[in-house]
């Protein structure tokens, strides 16, 4: 991965025009309900899954990622910013054993990575007071706030409305929302990375009326500070607490007489689902692109429907983008100083030659190959690839609406879009813990590849996908696969780190990629999932076509990025942010 450290000698200049109120007083922001940004008053951003290995937290996949893309794009834009998430003590990791997946446990040391225990704080559950430790690691403007305590467990324990996902979420909203008073800053917006944080924002409107301020004035104030990012797509898809369970571990934090009434009148028989009342908590929403904020199905309590704000995810290309390929990005104005597309990036984008797309895809071969030699595949192998090899990948968490065994339906024909290219096919991914459909499928597939001996030796299947193999399929691939079923993914991200790094996309319409037209990448579309698969094997060969001639890859590269570069860049999506909470 690429030095984060290096200095970007740019100030961030919109941020200078922002009104900074000095001292903090009640009084004053009841008048002036204005959000402004200083470093004792940063952006904070709440989320129960961080994906950043180097600082000791491993998330599931998008959602962890994408936050930790955001405070790293805020670092580099001089953003004060705050990120507050749970510092699990317990981490997994999978293994094949005999042919079969397994999950591996261990233990995670906040110290060993740089955190600083800072003091406790105090949450209620059970009848009983429970002690949180915060930790803190700083980042020049931004800042990682960990609540923890040995028992916190893992993330995404238990199911998700059992008691132990209540006390995370609980521990993270109040007992976050303390810990940000024991260091004495003051949130100048509040953003709820998806609904399991709402017990954040809760905290603040129970603060503001448990000190005597007028309900509906706290509750203004509350939603006028606060914004929901929703990433999923149906409400009903969601799980419910029950009253007994808030009874136990919500109920007994408050203050607030009129704040319990509140929460207490958004019971419907007894549950309650955590987005009705974000919902309510949040004047400002976003999806997490075009097309996922406007199917989102979501209603608030009087049934009407929810409009969600289109910010399209973004990723730290810093982090995720070959050093080289950026360097050239940046040398020939494509992106700026701060990682931003430049105004004229389209008309720059004739400087990219298939010379250089070749130059670069050979760097990043190079570092593929060196990162595979700390991986196996399914068969133990330690795989290493030669210059003049096609890689197709498809990697991502493994779950069902991704559909991962689908190029595997037609065997013959996924070996007669591989062989003549000498191609290989790299697939990695987690299983989610538990998921036993999505292991009994990956079984499927080695049981298919097995079948057929060109399959055999150029199918490959990595475990214990994280963000080392992610960089390095990007940047040492060909053809990358993204094949959701249409309308169910929110963003997804993987595919635009391939995309900066001159991979071809072979993509259904869905999700970020459907921010750009159909005619920017390559396409899969068909009224039934055959001819979906039939396109994509078709698509495949193009593919392998494409990368055989230097005027078609100039061509279709250069295409991509034209509809892509705005779109992947983290900073643009941290600046449609900056714009849509703090200007009037
Ligand atoms: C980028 C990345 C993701 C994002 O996955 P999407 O499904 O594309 O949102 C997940 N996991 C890892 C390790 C990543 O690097």
């Amino acid at each position: 991965m690429n030095d984060e450290t290096e200095e970007i000698p740019f100030f961030y200049h919109p941020l200078e025009n922002i009104e900074d109120v000095e001292v903090f007083n009640d009084a004053v922001e009841r008048k002036h309900l204005t959000r402004s940004l200083s470093p004792e008053r940063p952006y904070t951003y709440w989320t129960l899954e961080l994906y950043d290995q180097k600082n000791g937290v491993r998330g599931g996949g998008g959602l962890g990622i994408l936050a930790a893309d955001t405070r790293r794009v805020a670092e580099q834009m001089k953003v004060p910013f705050a990120l507050i998430t749970p510092f699990y003590p317990q981490e997994v990791s999978q293994e094949i054993e005999d042919g079969k997946l397994v999950d591996k446990h261990k233990a995670v040391n906040y110290e060993d990575f740089g955190f600083k225990k800072i003091d406790q704080v105090f949450v209620k559950c059970c009848g009983d007071l429970c002690g949180l430790d915060v930790v803190e690691k700083k980042f020049k403007s931004t800042r990682i706030i960990g609540i923890t305590e040995p028992n916190f467990g893992e993330l995404y324990q238990g199911m998700s409305g059992s008691d132990h996902r209540l006390y995370q979420e609980v521990s993270l909203g109040f007992g976050g929302y303390a810990a940000l008073k024991l260091l004495g800053l003051k949130p100048a917006i509040m953003q709820l990375n998806e609904v399991a944080t709402f017990f954040a924002a809760l905290a603040r409107l129970d603060e503001l009326a448990g000190n005597g301020m007028d309900f509906y004035e706290a509750m203004v104030y509350t939603r006028k500070h606060t914004l929901y990012t929703n990433h999923t797509l149906v409400q009903a898809a969601e799980a419910e607490f029950n009253r007994e369970q808030f009874e136990r571990f919500v109920f007994p934090n408050l203050k607030s007489l009129a704040v319990k009434k509140w929460l207490s009148n958004n019971f419907t028989n007894d549950k309650i689902k955590l987005s009705s009342v974000t919902i309510e908590i949040a004047e400002m929403r976003s999806g997490v692109s075009k097309l996922h904020a406007r199917v989102a199905n979501y209603h608030d309590l009087a049934g009407n429907k929810v409009k969600f704000k289109a910010i399209t995810n973004g990723v730290d290309l810093k982090t995720w983008t070959l050093a080289e390929t950026l360097e050239f990005y940046q040398k020939n104005g494509i992106y700026d100083s701060i990682l931003m597309p430049t105004t004229d990036y389209s008309q720059n984008l004739e400087r990219l030659s298939a010379d250089k797309i070749r130059e670069l895809k050979l760097l990043g071969r190079q570092k593929l190959n060196e990162i595979l030699k700390k991986y196996h595949d399914h068969n133990g192998q330690t795989l290493q690839f030669k210059e003049d090899d096609l890689i197709f990948d498809f990697r991502r968490r493994l779950v069902d609406y991704k559909r991962p065994e689908l190029p595997f339906k037609d065997p013959a024909k996924l070996r007669a879009a591989m062989e003549p290219y000498n191609a290989h096919y790299i697939l990695a991914g987690r299983v989610h813990t538990g998921d036993k459909n999505m292991s009994d499928k990956l079984q499927q597939i080695f049981e298919v590849i097995l079948k057929d001996d060109y399959l055999k030796t150029h199918v490959h299947y990595i475990p214990d996908y994280n963000e080392e193999l992610a960089f390095g399929l990007s940047v040492g691939g060909n053809a990358t696969i993204n094949i959701p079923i249409v309308g169910l993914e929110a963003c997804g991200t993987s595919w635009m780190k391939d995309v900066t790094n001159l991979d071809l996309l072979i993509s259904t319409h869905d999700g970020g990629v459907a921010d750009g037209s159909i005619k920017s990448y390559l396409y899969i579309s068909g009224a039934t999932e055959e001819e979906e698969l039939d396109m994509l094997y078709s698509r495949m060969s193009e593919a392998a076509e494409i990368w055989q001639n230097d005027f078609d890859l100039e061509y279709a590269i250069r295409r991509q990025l034209d509809a892509f570069i705005p779109v992947a860049s983290g900073a643009r999506m941290m600046q449609d942010y900056l714009d849509y909470l703090f200007t009037k």
